[in-house]
C-alpha cells in the first residue's frame, strides 16, 4: 500500500510538471532564504517556492494550491518591515519578481500598468528615458523593491503630501482569487482606458492592505502627474520639537512643497557614519526638516520660496530656533554623502548595512494634532530602552494626516538583542495607539496586541470578505487574523 503523499509534495510534483522543474525550488538553502525577513518576526519555514513569470503562470499555482488545501504567501522583495510575507503556515512562497514589465504608460491619461515585480528603479528608468514629462513618486524603500505591493500596502512617499498614500493612486488591478479566478477592478473592468477607478463599485479595495491575503495582483493602473522643470530641496535644522512641527504645519496646508519631511538627529549622525549614536550634545539640533518645492516657471517658482520664507519667519517670531535654510546642492558640494538625499529614489542605506542587518519599525498613520507629543513619548520610549530615537515624519494628503516612523536597527544575529527589540516594538506600538495613531503595513503580532479595540463589525465583515475570496483560508495566512 502507498503513502498519500503530503499535500506539499503533491504541489511540488504537479507544479514542476505545469511550471518546469527549474521553477520549483524546495532545497534547504531556498526556503530557509525564504522563511524570514529582516525584522524581529520569528520567521518560519515554507514548504517549497515557486517562482511565476505570467498571471497564467500564478493562476495555476493558485489552481494546485488550492486543490491540495496549501498556503500561499505571495512577495517580490520581502522588504516590507512587518513580518508580512513569513510564511506562517508553511506551504508555497510564490516569488513573483521576475514579473516586472511595464506593459503600458498612457502619457495623455496619466498612468502606468505595472506588474508585481516592477520596482522603484524601474519606473525612475523608464519615465526619465521615455516619458520625461510624467513623474511618479518615490519612497525610501531600496530602488530594487515593489511599487505595486507598496500601493496596495498604503505606502507613503515624496508625493503623498500632494496625492496621499500610495494606494489613493491605483485606477485598478488585475487579480487572480484563492481558487485561480481572474478579475479585473476600476475603469479597466469596463474600458480599454484605465485612468480612474471611478465609477466602479470599489473592488480595488478588496485587496488594499489585506496583504496578500484576499488574492494575488498581477497587474495594477497606478496614476503619474505632470513632471516639474524645476525642483529645489532645502533643509532647515531646529532645535525642538514643537517649534519644528509648528512650522510644518504652518506649510503643510498652502500648496507650497510637494514634500516635507522630518528625521531627527541619529539620521545625520548615521549618515556621517556613526554606530549607533545614542548621545546628542544639546547644541546639536534636534530634527532636520526638508521641503522639496517645484515648479514649471520661475515666477512661480520665487512665489512659493517668499511664502517658505515668510513661514520660517514667523516661525522664529513665535521663538522657535531655526538655523537658515540649506539647498539640498550646496549641502552635496560641501558633503558628498548628502548625495543619499539629492536624487529620487532616496537612499536610506545606512539603516540596512549595518553588522547584523537587522531593521525594524512602528510605522504608523494618526492625527498631526497628537504628533508633537507622539514624537515626544516616542523618543523617550526609544531612549528608555536602549536605543536611538530615530523618528520619521511627513504631512500626508495636505495635511490630512501625519506619518509617526519609530524606526530601529539591530543585530538580528544576537538573540538578546531580538529580544529588547521585540519589548521596544511592544512599547512603540502603545505609544502611538494611545496617541490616536493605526501601526501601517500592519505585522500580526500587532493586529493580535489591539484586536479588542478595533471595531468588532469591521473585523466582522473583514473576515467575511476573505472568506468569500479565499474559502480554504490559503493566501497568506495569520493576517488581520482573517481565519
Ligand atoms: C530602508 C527602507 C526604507 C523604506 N521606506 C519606505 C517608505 O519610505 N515608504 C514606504 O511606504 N515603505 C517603505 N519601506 C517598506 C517597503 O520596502 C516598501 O513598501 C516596498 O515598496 C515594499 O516592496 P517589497 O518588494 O519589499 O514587498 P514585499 O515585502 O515582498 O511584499 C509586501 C506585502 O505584499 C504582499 N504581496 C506581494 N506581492 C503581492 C501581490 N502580487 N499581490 C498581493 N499581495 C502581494 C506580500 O505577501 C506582503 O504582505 C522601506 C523599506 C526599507 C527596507
Amino acid at each position: 500500500m502507498t503513502t498519500p503523499a503530503r499535500p506539499a509534495d503533491a504541489a511540488a510534483a504537479l507544479l514542476a510538471a505545469a511550471l518546469g522543474p527549474d521553477r520549483v525550488l524546495v532545497d534547504s538553502a531556498t526556503v530557509r532564504q525564504y522563511s524570514e525577513d529582516i525584522t524581529e518576526i520569528p520567521g518560519h519555514l515554507p514548504d517549497l517556492v515557486v517562482k511565476a513569470r505570467s498571471t497564467a503562470e500564478v493562476q495555476t499555482v493558485l489552481s494546485i494550491a488550492h486543490g491540495q488545501g496549501l498556503p500561499v504567501v505571495p512577495v517580490v522583495a520581502n522588504l516590507n518591515i512587518g513580518g508580512l510575507a513569513i510564511p506562517e503556515r508553511g506551504g508555497i512562497v510564490l516569488d513573483l519578481a521576475a514579473m516586472n514589465r511595464i506593459l503600458e504608460v498612457n502619457e495623455p491619461d496619466q498612468y502606468m500598468i505595472v506588474e508585481p515585480g516592477v520596482s522603484w528603479g524601474d519606473v525612475r528608468a523608464k519615465l526619465d528615458r521615455d516619458h520625461p514629462r510624467l513623474r511618479f513618486g518615490y519612497s525610501f524603500s531600496p530602488p530594487h523593491t515593489s511599487v505595486m505591493t507598496n500601493c496596495l500596502m498604503d505606502g507613503l512617499c515624496n508625493l503623498s503630501l500632494l496625492h496621499g498614500s500610495t494606494s489613493e493612486w491605483i485606477n485598478g488591478v488585475e487579480a487572480v482569487l484563492a481558487d485561480g479566478t481572474l478579475l479585473r477592478t476600476g475603469g479597466g473592468a469596463w474600458s480599454r482606458f484605465w485612468c480612474t477607478n471611478s465609477p466602479m463599485p470599489d473592488l480595488t479595495g478588496l485587496f488594499i492592505n489585506f496583504q496578500g491575503a484576499t488574492g494575488v495582483v498581477t497587474r495594477m493602473a497606478v496614476q503619474l502627474w505632470p513632471n516639474r522643470r524645476l525642483r529645489r530641496r532645502l533643509f532647515v535644522l531646529a532645535y525642538d520639537v514643537d517649534a519644528a512641527y509648528g512650522f510644518v504645519k504652518s506649510l503643510m496646508t498652502e500648496d507650497v512643497c510637494d514634500d516635507i519631511g522630518g528625521v531627527t538627529w541619529p539620521v545625520i549622525k548615521l549618515l556621517f557614519g556613526q554606530a549607533r549614536p545614542l548621545f546628542r550634545d544639546p547644541g546639536e539640533p534636534l530634527v532636520a526638516l526638508y521641503f522639496d518645492i517645484t515648479a514649471n516657471d520661475e515666477r512661480l517658482m520665487a512665489a512659493k520660496r517668499a511664502v517658505f520664507a515668510d513661514a520660517l519667519a514667523a516661525a522664529r517670531a513665535r521663538g522657535g530656533r531655526f538655523d537658515d535654510p540649506l539647498d539640498i546642492e550646496d549641502l552635496v558640494k560641501i558633503e558628498p554623502r548628502f548625495v543619499k538625499f539629492a536624487d529620487f529614489p532616496t537612499r536610506f542605506d545606512f539603516l540596512l548595512d549595518h553588522p547584523g542587518g537587522g531593521l525594524t519599525w512602528i510605522g504608523s498613520y494618526g492625527p498631526t494634532s497628537q504628533w508633537e507629543q507622539g514624537i515626544r513619548a516616542g523618543m523617550a520610549t526609544m531612549e528608555k530602552h536602549g536605543f536611538p530615537p530615530i523618528v520619521v515624519t511627513r504631512p500626508m494628503r495636505g495635511g490630512h494626516f501625519g506619518v509617526l516612523r519609530l524606526i530601529t536597527t539591530f543585530d538580528k544575529r544576537d538573540a538578546e538583542e531580538v529580544r529588547r527589540v521585540r519589548a521596544l516594538n511592544e512599547a512603540l506600538a502603545d505609544v502611538v495607539v494611545e496617541h490616536g495613531f493605526i501601526p501601517y503595513k500592519t505585522p500580526g503580532w500587532v493586529v493580535k496586541r489591539y484586536a479588542a479595540q478595533i471595531d468588532p463589525g469591521f473585523l466582522k465583515v473583514a473576515r467575511a470578505v476573505k472568506h468569500a475570496l479565499d474559502p480554504k483560508g490559503i493566501l497568506n495566512p495569520g493576517r488581520w487574523t482573517l481565519e
